[in-house]
């Protein structure tokens, strides 16, 4: 499979979950991934899979919410590369909770992982895509921020907020040949979602059409159609990957 052949891709997440099945299906596809995480051991796993499909892969142990750290993975990414086709604002924190016992915490570490770090990477990253006239940003969404999830106030309002700044970045980027999007999943088996006790792993499944979880995969192969040739006149759009659950 060659839809992403030689194309350079930096996916944010990437250590373990649905960032690490996005970094190995766009390797699949042909890519070499920058492997972004928070913890430099995940990163560098992510990126020994990368490697062992015969494509380059690059660890780079990042805080994304962090603006030096940022700025630093960027300056690596454009010496190591020179180029970046694909930025997967993937990383994502809970921090769940009902809104009256919310900490300024809760609220603040959840934003600037999910909301602020998309932003970092898409300013530092949109301005590479300018000057190629080309790139493709895929923002991580939830289901959570299209319906609202009870304990979730902070999660809900971090994804929903991506939402109305991909469509914005859409717009500034479009006429540039750039499409922002999103993929908002509805539950995933992975660590973010194996803390749920089982029943009310039963009660989310029972209101699931598809009626099962889905896999980080389904999410992967979303990412490299939005990411692909398939996906090249697709923009600010919010791509649902959740077995019906939010239609
Ligand atoms: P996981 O908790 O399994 O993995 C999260 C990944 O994000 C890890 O690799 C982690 O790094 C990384 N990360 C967390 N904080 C930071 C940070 N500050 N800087 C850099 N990297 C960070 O989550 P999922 O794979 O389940 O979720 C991935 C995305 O999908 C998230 O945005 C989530 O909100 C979204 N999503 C998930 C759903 C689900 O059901 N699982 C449903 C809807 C949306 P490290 O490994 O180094 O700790």
């Amino acid at each position: 499979m060659s839809e992403l052949l030689n194309n350079v891709a930096v996916v944010t997440g990437a250590g373990r979950g649905i960032g690490k099945a996005i970094a190995i299906e766009f390797a699949k596809n042909g890519a070499d991934v920058f492997c972004v995480s928070r913890t430099r051991e995940n990163a560098e796993s992510t990126a020994s899979d990368v490697r062992a499909l015969e494509r380059r892969a690059w660890p780079l142990a990042v805080d994304v919410g962090d603006i030096e750290s940022v700025n630093a993975a960027v300056d690596k990414i454009m010496s190591e590369a020179g180029r970046v086709d694909i930025l997967v604002n993937n990383a994502g924190i809970t921090r769940d909770t009902l809104v009256m016992r919310m900490s300024d915490d809760d609220w603040d570490d959840v934003m600037t992982t999910n909301l602020k770090g998309a932003f970092l990477f898409t300013r530092a990253l949109s301005m590479v895509f300018v000057k190629q006239r080309a790139g493709r940003i895929i923002n991580i969404g939830s289901v959570a921020g299209i319906m609202g999830n009870p304990g979730q106030a902070n999660y809900s309002a971090s994804k929903a907020g991506l939402i109305g700044f991909s469509k914005s970045v859409a717009r500034e980027l479009a006429s540039r040949g750039i499409t922002v999007n999103v993929i908002a999943p509805g539950f995933i088996d992975t660590n973010m979602t194996s803390k749920l006790g089982e029943s009310v792993r039963k009660d989310i499944q029972a209101r699931i059409p598809m009626n099962t979880f889905g896999s980080p995969e389904d999410i992967a192969k979303a990412a490299v159609f939005l990411a692909g040739g398939s996906g090249k006149y697709i923009t600010g759009h919010v791509l649902s990957v959740d077995g019906g659950l939010a239609m």
